[in-house]
């Protein structure tokens, strides 16, 4: 039987030249394919500065020590995202506030975000949730006003843009967010194998994350704080470099399965599908389906991964993990992302997609959730 899995890397010919040509040369690491990739990313978003790192976790970790919080800080980000997002606000000494989500995107309710706001908050860590894009202009309004930094968590959304009156700004752009971050690992928008990287349009911000993503160490060969080894290697930004190049035409990809998927699930009446806001062009990272029965999404669930579709829950709230609640993390703090959780599975989809795949895809998930009547068989 053929599995599906619910995101997968497209590496071509020409993405293995760009790496064996690496290999060949000089430089495996510290070498010129790093500016050359970050130079790239630049130009693509739209920032003034970028800095490549080892993977999306240690872009965000930089992007915390380069803000500056500390122990005895707060910081939001929203319930529903990968666990790293309030990791590396743990890793400062900094203590991450969970915030509820806004149902119809995934993506944090401002006004949640707002409640959460004490004297101790410091910064606020939206993500960018499918790919969707978050509500930028109204985030930094609210950032300038409570003079907190605003860091956006875009792991899932490189390639995803967003208008601001008449203008559409990339993310990464930064020009909301003091700094954003990516991951390209194999299941984001492109990849490098692992590996991340942190933008800013902030000279002071650059200069810190250069400095700490190599042990501390400034220009002048001196150890002026503590950093770490966080680099990327030269073969892992040629790949980088090569991917990038295609990454307008992976998400017209991810687009067209996106519109193929909406096309026969709108008005099903077993699921409720995200709602992409004017103003934001998705990069369409993941599908999610969000039942309107939870009490059938463990069996739905368990059934598409018996047919064949490597399904995915995003997010467990990351406050119910069991390390979080060992940290006291004991409340239902975000009783949306809960109810949300209860009832997403996220669906395959990826630029090698093939149509017959998606239409095997379509066809699984109906049969398997309409099996029983709306609200009062199992599904
Ligand atoms: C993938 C991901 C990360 C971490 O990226 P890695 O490159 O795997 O370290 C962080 N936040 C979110 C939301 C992610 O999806």
């Amino acid at each position: 039987m053929t599995f599906i899995p619910y995101s997968r890397q497209q590496i071509d010919a020409d993405d293995i030249r760009a790496v064996t040509r690496v290999l060949r040369s000089d430089w495996l690491t510290q070498g010129p394919g790093v500016k050359v990739f970050e130079d790239a990313l630049c130009k693509y978003t739209g920032a003034k500065y970028a800095v490549a790192v080892a993977n999306g976790t240690a872009a965000l970790h930089l992007a915390c020590l380069a803000a500056g919080f500390k122990k005895g800080d707060e910081v939001i980000v929203p319930a529903n995202t990968f666990a790293a997002t309030a990791n590396a606000v743990l890793y400062t000494g900094t203590k991450p506030v969970f915030a509820d989500i806004d149902v119809s995107t995934g993506n944090i309710d401002v006004k949640s975000l707002e409640s959460r706001i004490t004297s101790k908050t410091r910064g606020i860590i939206p993500v960018d949730y499918s790919g969707i894009p978050c509500d930028w202009a109204k985030l930094a309004r609210l950032a300038a006003k409570k003079k907190l930094i605003l860091i956006d968590d875009a792991s899932h959304a490189l390639g995803a843009s967003y208008k601001v009156g008449q203008r559409w700004y990339k993310i990464g752009s930064c020009a909301h967010a003091s700094m954003t971050t990516f991951s390209f690992h194999p299941l984001k928008s492109i990849t490098t194998g692992e590996g991340g990287a942190i933008l800013t349009n902030r000279k002071d911000l650059f200069e810190a994350l250069m400095m700490l993503r190599t042990h501390g160490i400034n220009a002048d060969k001196k150890m002026v704080c503590l950093g770490f080894n966080y680099r990327i290697t030269d073969i892992q930004c040629a790949l980088g470099l090569s991917q990038l190049k295609k990454l307008d035409r992976f998400v017209a990809a991810r687009l067209r399965v996106n519109q193929h998927y909406r096309k026969h699930f709108r008005g099903n009446p077993y699921l409720d599908l995200l709602q992409i806001p004017n103003g934001a062009a998705s990069s369409h990272h993941l599908f999610p389906i969000l039942l309107k029965n939870p009490s059938a999404t463990p069996a739905v669930f368990e059934q598409l991964r018996t047919k064949g579709l490597g399904v995915q829950r995003h997010y467990l709230p990351v406050y119910m993990h069991p390390f979080y609640r060992g940290l006291g993390y004991k409340g239902s703090y975000a009783p949306k992302a809960e109810e949300f959780y209860r009832r997403e599975i996220s669906i395959p989809i990826f630029p090698g997609l093939s149509v017959s795949q998606q239409r095997f895809v379509i066809k699984t998930v109906r049969d398997v959730i309409k099996k029983g009547k709306k609200g009062t068989g199992p599904f």
